[in-house]
């Protein structure tokens, strides 16, 4: 897209976003604190509803404390338009260049969500132990950024990291990413909150089967089967884990 010589900025602001759109990725964002997938550290983002080549993202803050006002707009470059001086993320990077990759793609979550550690640090792909987690396939991706970029502090910081990251990530839900966290993408924000909150929760249960012995997993097929219908399901945990958050201001 061309810079517009006045701003700066690349192709000038899309267009206002939903307003609907910006407070449900406030609510997003508190959820995934409510139900333990970020701390004071994690994001979550979503496409812009006007603009594929853009997508909103909140200011550099904890997510449980995201207000609609924190909601910034970004080109996938990982270039705010409207950020007013406001710090922004380091690992926006993420967003931008999976969104580019992957069209498909229209919401995002990146954590450290604590559960799903232990899988990137071993060669144990994620994988679905039950229906709920069926998003999760035949396994997850892995991403070392080693492999890319040598001894570095972990984060995705720039844009050719975060291109390894959406390579790795290839056509799957879910990137495990080694000594940092994982990335889940998926084809709406309450899609994509399901599965980083259902991430950890298989996680958990994966562990504690490995524990026990020789575990079984859902197979190929199971896991598109389940994964379909729980995707009829969303809205109904939707409603719950917002309404536990309450209404936003
Ligand atoms: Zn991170």
């Amino acid at each position: 897209m061309a810079k517009d010589p006045k701003s700066g900025e690349a192709g000038g602001m899309p267009g206002t976003p939903d307003p609907a759109l910006v407070g449900k990725l406030a609510i997003a964002n508190r959820i995934l604190y409510a139900q333990g997938v970020v701390d004071g550290f994690g994001h979550a983002s979503v496409r812009h509803d006007k603009s594929p080549e853009h997508f909103l993202l909140a200011r550099n803050m904890a997510p449980a404390l995201v207000r609609r006002e924190d909601i910034v707009t970004f080109d996938l470059d990982g270039t705010a338009l409207d950020a007013g001086g406001r710090r922004v993320y380091l690992e926006r990077f993420i967003h931008g260049e999976i969104y580019r990759a992957r069209p498909d793609v229209q919401a995002i979550v990146h954590s450290h969500s604590p559960s799903v550690i232990p899988f990137g640090v071993t060669s144990q792909p994620l994988r679905p132990v039950f229906h709920m987690s069926g998003f999760l396939g035949s396994g997850t991706a892995h991403f070392d950024i080693r492999d890319v970029a040598g001894d570095t502090d972990m984060l995705i910081s720039n844009a050719t990291l975060g291109v390894a990251l959406a390579d790795a990530l290839g056509e799957r839900s879910c990137v495990l990413m080694r000594g940092h966290g994982s990335t889940v993408v998926g084809s709406s924000l309450e899609q994509v909150i399901y599965r980083a909150i259902y991430a950890e929760v298989n996680a958990r249960l994966q562990l504690n089967a490995i524990g026990l012995g020789d575990v079984t997993y859902l197979n190929e097929g199971e896991a598109a089967k389940a994964a379909a219908t729980n995707d009829t399901q969303v809205g109904r945990v939707w409603e719950l884990w917002s309404k536990q958050v309450g209404p936003i201001d």
